[in-house]
């Protein structure tokens, strides 16, 4: 490929409001924006025109693609739905095109493909056409030595079949004196090598050559997003590249996947809504890391604070299945309590005893309090 070529560069202006566009891309529904900032940063895609010669047999065409080549890949298109300002190449840093130009390459292979089927097409026809008049100018000249030929191979073939060694042997000495005889062999090669010439005539010559390189830079905003989400303050950096249409730099913490929506939970983690989660006790809103207990009772998903560990089972709670025992100030599942009988309150069964009035298993409470009263029922006795 020939590469005198010519190169340029072209600025695109977008005329966007920057903070605007991003607010429309992105949102975080529990938390407040308090500020946007913005920078631009320059991005580049790049416009390969190529000239293709085809030649072949007389005949020479020429063909111009234009190739747009965008983050490593081929794109449709044009410039004319953009405004295009010339771009200033002394203060531009250009990224190196070596890799977009092959790109390019590859996809004006493909471009070109069909028109190199088709001539590839006509031309094969057309030296088949060629072939048969040589055959026929050849067959032509060699039709006597032909003939002779025929009628010797056919006596061949019946000497064979009566296996007459001396006479098959005569008839091959008869068909080395009549090839001698004739320029069979030399009419052959001139055949051959008449259907060598017209078929080097029949081959297709490409020939691409780079006529200029234009490398077109466009503004990338790299946003500084601050945002307020009680009682935690989190900062993003957010790129919008508004030719791709895409937002950047939004990713959750927990499934990594890009994020629109961003979901600040109590402990400043930022998530998906996939992967935040609300208590359902106070309702406050956590990363699933955060809130991964639920009530070994009622199975309701609850944050630290809204539940409690039984001292006796070990399970998390939520603070309505467990009680809080006031004299050893310890928590129990309701799994792990007994209701007295006598106070009708849960307690731990663990501390009850045997009540000598009934017979009955109560509460250490009611217990304490059953032997008192007979200690004073024996002082008013007396
Ligand atoms: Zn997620
Ligand atoms: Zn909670
Ligand atoms: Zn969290
Ligand atoms: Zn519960
Ligand atoms: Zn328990
Ligand atoms: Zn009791």
């Amino acid at each position: 490929m020939k590469n005198d070529q010519e190169s340029n560069l072209l600025k695109i202006d977008f005329n966007i409001k920057p903070i605007e566009e991003i607010k429309k891309k992105i949102s975080f529904p529990n938390s407040t924006i308090r500020k946007i900032t913005f920078r631009e940063k320059p991005g580049f895609f790049y416009r390969f025109t190529f000239n293709t010669t085809f030649e072949y047999l007389d005949k020479k065409e020429n063909l111009t693609n234009e190739i747009y080549v965008f983050n490593s890949k081929p794109i449709e298109g044009d410039l004319s739905e953009y405004l295009v300002l010339e771009g200033n190449k002394e203060k531009t840093q250009i990224p190196d095109t070596k890799h977009a130009y092959f790109v390019a390459k590859e996809e004006l292979k493909k471009r070109n493909q069909e028109k190199r089927n088709k001539i590839s097409k006509f031309l094969s026809f057309h030296l088949e056409k060629e072939k048969e008049k040589i055959e026929k100018d050849f067959r032509k000249e060699t039709k006597g030595f032909q003939k002779e030929l025929d009628e010797i191979s056919e006596r061949l073939m019946e000497f064979a079949r009566l296996r007459d060694v001396e006479k098959i042997q005569k008839e091959k000495e008869k068909i080395k004196s009549l090839r001698e005889k004739s320029n069979f062999s030399t009419l052959e090669k001139d055949k051959i090598r008449a259907i060598q010439l017209e078929s080097q005539k029949h081959l297709l010559n490409v020939e691409n050559k780079l006529s200029k390189t234009t490398a077109i830079t466009y503004p990338i905003y790299v946003f500084t997003i601050e945002v307020d989400a009680n009682p935690v303050k989190k900062s993003f950096t957010v790129e919008f590249d508004p030719l791709a249409k895409e937002v950047s730099g939004l990713n959750c913490e927990i499934c990594g996947n890009k994020v629109r929506e961003m979901f600040i939970d109590s402990n400043g983690h930022a998530t998906c809504k996939n992967c935040s989660l609300v208590c359902e006790s106070c309702g406050r809103r956590f990363c699933k890391k955060c809130l991964k207990n639920t009530c070994a009772i009622c199975s309701k998903r609850i944050c630290k604070d809204c539940g409690v560990r039984c001292f006796r089972c070990s399970k998390f709670v939520c603070k309505s299945h467990a009680r809080l025992d006031v004299v050893t100030g310890r928590y129990y599942c309701l799994n792990c309590l007994k209701r007295c009988e006598r106070c009708g309150e849960m307690k731990d069964p663990f501390t009850f005893k045997v009540s000598k009035k009934t017979n009955a298993e109560i509460c250490e409470t009611c217990y304490r309090k059953e032997m008192q009263g007979k200690v004073l029922e024996g002082v008013f006795e007396n």
